[in-house]
């Protein structure tokens, strides 16, 4: 891609959106990944496919050699969706209305991939090479927690110096600095069955149970420190005239720090059942560490804004994000970690997603001075 234009970029990230990927469909993200990877090589990288495991798709490695040699920058970017395939012919189809484009994952994170590709592939056109070398690593399961990639992710990071993630930007274009860990818990409640009849006193109800539990879980929701707990889903017994045996729920947690994830940890896993005869399990799922802004990531943000003063526009602020992304790994693991640097818009995982056109040549052309000028003085501090 020679001309970084309106059109240009517009046409890349179209094509990205006509891919349907949802993170389910193995085959989908596999068609989403051949195109990134068309794309890797002709930005001049040395490609690394790896087979999908644990039931998603392939994870797509690309090297760019840089200037300079040593550590470099890893840029990551999700190439799965939460549309199920159709969503582009019927609720969410393709189209352009004034300054915003519409489509399944356009802002989550089809157009930050595009516009990140577009920004190396001019580099690679015009005979440039960024000043660090540069991997870019395409996730396929973020949207599921990054099960099967998280262990790859953090590998990568700590071969390098720098990480950019191309996350949708927060409101007007926002980068992001820090972000809140993410757990989901699983509760279990086992009752002991009864007719609800004549022997409803012999039974131990699994939802009494779980209802008592879901209020103190609930309780613990601290506001003014940024700690949610929300038991998002639940689900119990089998017949209303039974008393019922099992019922489950999930709690989706909020933290700030690493010290708030292990204080509230330490509280769900010691809740006991107020009924002694029902059995309460409380399990940690699928877990996103929190990260918290550094001096290094600091300096990466106050070096971005710079770029972007130069380039004629104003970053609009950095932000601390409340949803999470494979940048949580690699910051907890104390990696900087730019992160938002995609696309501006609205509507993530909605029917009325999309971005802002006009951001999209300011956007590419901060990326490429960025390829072009980050070096490991700037965060070594
Ligand atoms: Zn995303």
């Amino acid at each position: 891609m020679q001309d970084l234009t309106p059109e240009a970029l517009l046409e890349a990230v179209r094509r990205w959106v006509a891919i349907e990927s949802p993170t389910q469909d193995v085959a989908a993200v596999n068609r989403m990944a051949d195109h990134a990877e068309g794309l890797l090589r002709a930005a001049g990288a040395r490609i690394e496919r790896s087979p999908g495991t644990m039931g998603y798709a392939d994870i797509l490695i690309g090297r760019i050699a840089g200037e300079t040699e040593g550590p470099g920058i890893l840029l990551l970017g999700h190439i799965d969706t939460v549309h199920p395939v159709g969503t582009l012919a019927a609720e969410l189809p393709w189209r352009i209305d004034g300054d915003r484009a519409y489509g399944p994952g356009i802002y989550d994170m089809k157009g930050g991939n595009a516009i990140a590709m577009a920004a190396l592939a001019h580099l690679h056109a015009s005979g440039r090479r960024p000043h660090m070398p540069v991997t870019i690593m395409f996730i396929p399961d973020e949207e599921a927690g990054s099960p099967s990639s998280r262990a790859r992710i953090e590998a990568e990071a700590r071969r390098h110096a720098i990480v950019l993630v191309a996350e949708p930007s927060g409101e007007g274009g926002r980068l992001t600095v820090a972000r809140h860990g993410i757990a989901r818990y699983h509760l279990k409640t086992t009752g002991i069955p009864a007719h609800a009849g004549a022997y409803h006193a012999k039974g131990r109800s699994a939802i009494r149970e779980m209802a008592r539990q879901i209020l103190a879980v609930e309780a613990m929701t601290d506001y003014d420190r940024t700690i949610t707990l929300n038991v998002g889903t639940m689900a119990g017994g089998t017949h209303e005239n039974m008393v019922p045996i099992h019922a489950e729920a999930c709690v989706y947690v909020l933290v700030p720090t690493a010290e708030a994830e292990a204080e509230v940890r330490a509280r769900l896993l010691a809740l006991t059942p107020h009924d002694p005869d029902v059995k309460l399990d409380v399990t940690l799922g699928l877990f996103r560490p929190p990260y918290r802004k550094t001096p290094a990531i600091q300096a990466l943000y106050d070096h971005a804004a710079a770029l972007a003063g130069e380039l004629g526009f104003a970053l609009a602020g950095e932000r601390v994000a409340g949803g999470g992304s494979d940048g949580n790994f690699t910051g907890a693991l104390g990696v900087p970690t730019l992160d938002g640097l995609g696309v501006i818009g609205d509507g993530p995982h909605t029917h009325h997603e999309h971005l802002l056109v006009s951001c999209l040549v300011p956007r590419t052309r901060l990326y490429l001075r960025l390829f072009e000028t980050l070096t490991p003085a700037l965060v070594a501090g």
